[in-house]
């Protein structure tokens, strides 16, 4: 048993298990668990203890893995590109950078209302799209882009690689004049990635 002194571990980077106090003297707060009257950290973090409110916490250091939801708004890469269907590479949900690696599959029906053609008017591969999941059926992550601020980012001209510019309903390439077509979002260029 270790004295009551060692206990007060302030700011102590912590892993789970690791022994923090009693109940007797402290009161278990966020980041902890008590088993048998003893105080534990739940996560790994900084532990902070509270003397006057006598109140033991630890703070995480590494945020929960975040994974897309329904309903989350993401960012991904367009991948593998079919007619009907494209696989995108999540990397963002919401504001949160991913630590994990989580595919979206985006299909055709999923665009807007309207009726379209072929994915290649909607989105290429390399191209930077903002969607919603609307399902997360099995951890297949199916994605729309039916609103105004979803659909594409970034796009690159197919001919050059060069970033293209919104131009009415098309797109144009300032460097090779390519025009072509994409779904891209109203604010479209703006988000910084
Ligand atoms: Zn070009």
């Amino acid at each position: 048993m270790s004295s009551k002194t060692q206990e007060h571990k302030s700011g102590k980077l912590v892993i789970p298990g690791e022994r923090l106090g009693v109940i007797e003297e402290f009161i278990p707060n966020s980041g902890t668990y008590v088993k048998d009257g003893i105080i534990f950290s739940q996560v790994i973090g900084r532990a902070l203890v509270d003397l006057i409110s006598k109140k033991v916490s630890v703070y995480p250091l590494v945020s929960e893995l975040i994974a897309p939801k329904i309903s989350s708004i993401v960012i991904g890469q367009v991948g593998n590109a079919q007619s009907d269907n494209v696989l995108v590479r999540i990397f963002r949900v919401g504001s949160n950078a991913l630590s994990g690696v989580f595919t979206g599959i985006f299909h055709i029906s999923d665009v807007q209302e309207r009726y379209v053609n072929s994915m290649s008017d909607v989105c290429k591969p390399g191209d930077i799209l903002r969607a919603k999941v609307i399902s997360n059926k099995n951890k297949v992550y199916h994605l729309s882009t039916k609103d105004s601020g979803l659909g594409v980012l970034y796009a690159f001209c197919s001919r050059c690689s060069h970033v293209l510019e919104p131009k009415r309903y098309d797109m144009r390439c300032p460097n090779c004049g390519n025009i072509e077509r994409r779904k891209f979002a109203l604010d479209y260029g703006k988000e910084k990635i």
